[in-house]
């Protein structure tokens, strides 16, 4: 391929701050953590943050924190990585899925609204929003959020209904760091929100992810469970908890502290790339540029995803890009489509038509921060060819 899918931003800072840690002794629990931590806390304005193994060991930690478990319904986008609704089947509880805003691809919160009085209000209203093949009596205890390809969801009006139902909100913004819904961050609406850092995100400890949070217990509960359980009052080998091990090594904190102190410089080196697509890609016939929604008041571009007009076959596209060395990706599939999720909660094609509609159309190019000019230039005559 001549351009990579995507490419992590890393400079000798980074090299060097990785091989300091291989110098000393401390390889896992050291002082890179606790310093990581602070950064993120800071970058982001929260009272805590927790640093984990992944991404999605954070979004786990936050569903067990909020003790969301057997029998709870918790309202969520099939318009996502799997990775969000998977941290609500490992609790045990049962995904409701809410179609999304066409033009965003975020859940659409007059839908939110309207499953949440639904449910609320229980019988055959209630039915018509749980999965086909679903046989508990669970109630709805919260909202997991999904800030899509790096755009924040609508958290005004997704607010209102979570403070007027009492319920949690979860935010996963995993593909979002520093994006800005009415000046207000992503990760920050929420009783907790999550951050993940593997290669392709706006900044990497190769894996990881971290939990941030105003909530005092909250955070000592996810610091004890992604410790073996342990409180932090226990000894060494005492678990209060039944917990797991997502502690995050040193190697992957030295890296993600030099990366955080550059977040600035890798979220505008991402923009202006953004910018270089949108230039030339306007004039395209048959491609949708991506959509800015009114309340995304700063963007925060983790992929670059155009929409093909009905009519253009998508995989043809895919195909005739790859043989001019282009690699691209139809993202995403829909979560309720994926064999697992068929298999246990009956979905068919058709349950969630914007998210299909979407998924069938959507393209990504190759996004980061360290590609050029030249680089876009490239792809995008590449993608004129094979619209041709
Ligand atoms: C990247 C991502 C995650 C976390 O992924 P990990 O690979 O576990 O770090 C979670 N949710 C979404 C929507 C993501 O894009």
């Amino acid at each position: 391929m001549k351009v990579p899918m995507s490419s992590p931003d890393l400079t000798d800072a980074e090299r060097e701050a990785v091989a300091a840690v291989m110098r000393t002794p401390n390889l896992s629990m050291g002082p890179e953590l606790p310093a990581f931590e602070a950064a993120m806390a800071q970058v982001v304005g929260t009272q805590h943050a927790i640093a984990v193994s992944s991404g999605t060991a954070a979004l786990h930690l936050c569903v067990a924190a909020a003790r969301i478990g057997d029998d709870d319904l918790v309202i969520t986008t099939p318009f996502s990585f799997v990775a969000s609704t998977n941290a609500l089947l490992y609790e045990r509880a049962t995904p409701i899925f809410v179609d999304v805003d066409p033009l965003s691809g975020n859940l659409d919160p007059d839908q939110v609204a309207a499953a949440v009085e639904d449910l609320s209000n229980g019988g055959k209203r209630a039915e018509a929003w749980l999965p086909p093949a679903y046989a508990g009596g669970g109630t709805l205890k919260g909202l997991l959020t999904v800030d899509v390809f790096g755009q924040p969801a609508e958290y005004e009006p997704l607010l209102r209904v979570v403070q007027d139902n009492d319920l949690i909100l979860i935010e996963d913004s995993s593909e979002a760091l520093g994006a800005e819904y009415h000046g207000r961050q992503v990760g920050t609406f929420g009783e907790a929100g999550v951050f993940a850092f593997y290669p392709n995100k706006q900044m990497t400890t190769a894996e990881g992810g971290v939990v941030v949070t105003d909530r005092d217990d909250w955070a000592g509960r996810i610091r004890a469970l992604r410790n073996q359980g342990r409180e932090k009052t226990d000894s060494w080998l005492q678990h209060t908890h039944l917990g797991y091990n997502y502690r995050m090594h040193e190697m992957s904190a030295a890296l993600g502290l030099v990366q955080v102190s550059r977040l600035g410089e890798l979220l505008s080196k991402r923009e202006r790339v953004a910018g270089w697509y949108a230039e030339r890609l306007q004039a395209f016939p048959g491609v949708r540029l991506p959509h800015i929604a009114t309340g995304t008041s700063r963007m925060s571009w983790f992929v670059y995803v155009i929409r093909l007009e009905p009519g253009i076959d998508r995989a043809e596209v895919i195909h005739g890009l790859r043989d001019l060395g282009i690699p691209s990706r139809a993202y995403f599939d829909p979560i309720h489509l994926q064999p697992y999720m068929r298999e246990r909660f009956g979905y068919q094609r058709g349950a969630y038509p914007v998210t299909e509609e979407l998924s069938a159309r959507c393209l990504a190019l190759p996004f980061s921060g360290v590609m050029t000019e030249q680089q876009v230039d490239l792809v995008c005559e590449a993608l004129n060819a094979a619209l041709a």
